[in-house]
């Protein structure tokens, strides 16, 4: 029996959101115990390198000071000892985002890549660890909220906690303030929301929502035989929206209003939104945290690891989860059809998708979804849109072609089995070779034009073989997301070919669409946009402005390049038609009806 590592964690210095951290190795490694705080954290693919918000470091045995070497940007090295090694740091923790740890009067909050140090070379030794309260008066009426397993804590209690290993350490973040907190069973398994933010939410509306949603993806893909229990931990500050995966929990952050409050009906675009995500992490618990990618078993926190799949895991979920709203009863076809409209949208406007494919966007999101630039839109495809449309449009065609036989909920099914409940992870490739086989449709040329292609996706006539009517039309402006016909009898017939925005109450280019009007007049991204024809504009009055000119107009626009007045001859192009809109078509043939409710599970 070999003993396990000790982690304790102390909210040190909440004004100076300072963490104070410890571990202590009972046999550190006779050449010199090595630390390492890892590069990033799993599920999301940027090298963040954690180790530099550790503002001190110490190390001491028998209760004297060991000699600590610096190694490279994440690692430390103490001297060799034969005694028990108690290695301390001090954390700054002032990042508020899902992936960061945050410290202040009013909550803590973490996730371990940020405060554990991995104990090098004995990452599968148990981990215990002990989570103390900050110094009274703080923190009196805090609890705290986690999936770690209880080992001597009371519920959401501070005190002892246990993990398996390193890797199972660091997978369930911690939160620790005034919570709400809401309780329910789904399939027979234990689950709780712990909030944080006064958000007068009506909490048995919430509860039952997202039971919900849990029980239809538990009834999709099956328990997993480890599932014994599940936590949402959400932030509701004023505003704000994100979410990342871990196997039995998951940190979500929305807006304190998108929550529904007592007395509240129908379900807001904004709820809506927050349920999506909901769903999202949820089925990432199968996709991506259990099935994984063969490179991430296990995961080298060191370092980028690449990987062609990640429009698999992030795509299917992505289409999984919001359709799972539909499926579960918790929203209707046309709101389903709204937000499919907006995804196809959003792909439809970024050129990027004639010049990367999905294969190629998961292989470097680490320097490019993740690091986006004024570039993006013309140089990216986002594997989570376009990977939630091949994902559609793979369902959809095994549905035709297998006359309903056969779905991607089959081919899901098999991958859970393949590769989810044996923990193999799966290989560059292996997703298409088993759809394939699930499904005994020939998918070679499907794949190698939907994932390793950027053309167009066959969507139109998917759509048609099951009912559903696709449209595209002109944007009525900026705050035009797709989704719906437009009510706007008059849009407008002309465009920019560039995405405005506003910065410090300048109306500044933000991204300039290649071989839009704008950028063929010359303008930058970052340019300030002054004047148009010589009158004054700023965002909206642009907007009104354009209506009234038609393709081939010329214009006389004026910027500021840094403090550079500049005015450039703009000739006005016809606007693209980018803007989806699906519609159930009323009179079809009875075989395409039922086609349509058994995709939408009606
Ligand atoms: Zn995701």
């Amino acid at each position: 029996m070999v003993a396990a590592h000790h982690y304790q964690i102390w909210p040190r210095d909440p004004g100076a959101h300072l963490f104070v951290v410890q571990v202590t190795v009972s046999n550190p490694d006779p050449d010199g115990q090595v630390f390492a705080m890892p590069a990033w954290i799993p599920g999301s693919y940027m090298i963040r390198d954690y180790a530099k918000h550790v503002v001190a470091v110490r190390a001491e045995a028998d209760g004297r000071e060991v000699a600590i070497e610096k190694l490279d940007k994440s690692r430390w090295r103490a001297a060799p000892t034969d005694r028990e090694l108690k290695f301390t740091l001090e954390i700054f923790a002032h990042d508020e985002s899902v992936r960061g740890a945050h410290l202040d009067v009013t909550h803590a909050f973490f996730n371990g890549t940020c405060v554990f140090p991995q104990v090098t070379g004995q990452e599968h030794k148990t981990c215990r660890l002990e989570i103390h309260p900050p110094e009274a008066p703080l923190g009196k009426h805090w609890r705290v909220a986690t999936s770690m397993r209880r080992d001597g804590a009371e519920q959401y209690g501070f005190g002892r906690y246990i993990a398996h290993d390193y890797a199972e350490l660091i997978d369930h973040p911690v939160e620790i303030g005034l919570l709400s907190i809401g309780e329910f069973e789904a399939a027979g398994v234990p689950h709780a929301i712990a909030i944080r933010g006064n958000t007068r939410v009506d909490m048995a509306r919430l509860c039952h929502d997202l039971q919900t949603i849990c029980e239809h993806h538990l009834g999709f893909l099956g328990v997993p035989a480890d599932l014994d229990r599940y936590l949402f931990l959400l932030n509701a500050p004023g505003s704000g929206y994100g979410g990342l995966e871990h196997r039995w929990s998951s940190s979500l952050i929305c807006g304190r209003d998108n929550l529904p409050a007592r007395g509240d009906e129908g379900v807001s675009d904004e709820y809506r939104t927050f349920l999506g995500l909901v769903s999202h992490e949820y089925f990432h618990l199968w996709n991506v945290k259990r099935m994984k990618p063969a490179v991430f078993t296990p995961y080298d926190l060191a370092q980028e690891t690449y990987t062609g799949l990640l429009w698999v895991f992030e795509g299917v979920t992505s289409y999984y989860d919001d359709l799972a709203l539909l499926r579960s009863g918790l929203i209707t076809i046309e709101s389903y059809l709204e937000l499919l409209g907006k995804t196809i949208t959003r792909v439809m406007r970024a050129g990027g998708r004639h010049r990367q494919s999905v294969e190629e966007s998961s292989f470097d999101a680490w320097t490019k979804f993740y690091k986006q630039d004024a570039n993006a839109p013309n140089a990216i495809v986002s594997y989570y849109a376009k990977g939630a449309l091949i994902a559609l449009c793979l369902d959809l065609k095994l549905r035709a072609e297998t006359e309903g036989g056969k779905s991607l909920d089959d081919v899901m099914q098999a991958a859970w089995r393949e590769w989810g409940e044996t923990g193999v992870g799966m290989p560059e490739g292996g997703f298409e070779e088993l759809a394939a086989e699930i499904s005994g449709v020939d998918l070679a040329d499907f794949f190698d034009a939907t994932v390793r292609g950027t053309g167009e996706l066959p969507l139109e006539s998917l759509l048609k073989s099951h009912g559903i009517a696709y449209h595209l039309r002109q944007s009525s402006g900026g705050q035009d997301n797709g989704g719906k016909p437009s009510t706007d009898d008059n849009l407008p017939t002309v465009w920019l070919g560039a995405n405005l925005g506003t910065r410090n109450g300048a109306t500044v280019f933000l991204s300039v669409n290649n071989d839009g009007p704008a950028e063929r007049a010359g303008v930058s991204p970052g340019d300030e946009l002054v004047a148009l024809d010589g009158l004054r504009i700023n965002m909206a009055g642009c907007e009104a402005r354009t209506r009234r000119y038609h393709p081939g107009d010329k214009s006389e626009v004026t910027v500021f390049r840094g403090d550079e007045l500049m005015s450039m001859k703009l000739k006005w192009l016809e606007a693209p038609a980018d803007t989806c809109y699906l519609e159930v078509q009323s009179e079809v043939a009875g075989d395409i009806e039922l086609r349509r409710k058994s995709w939408l599970g009606q």
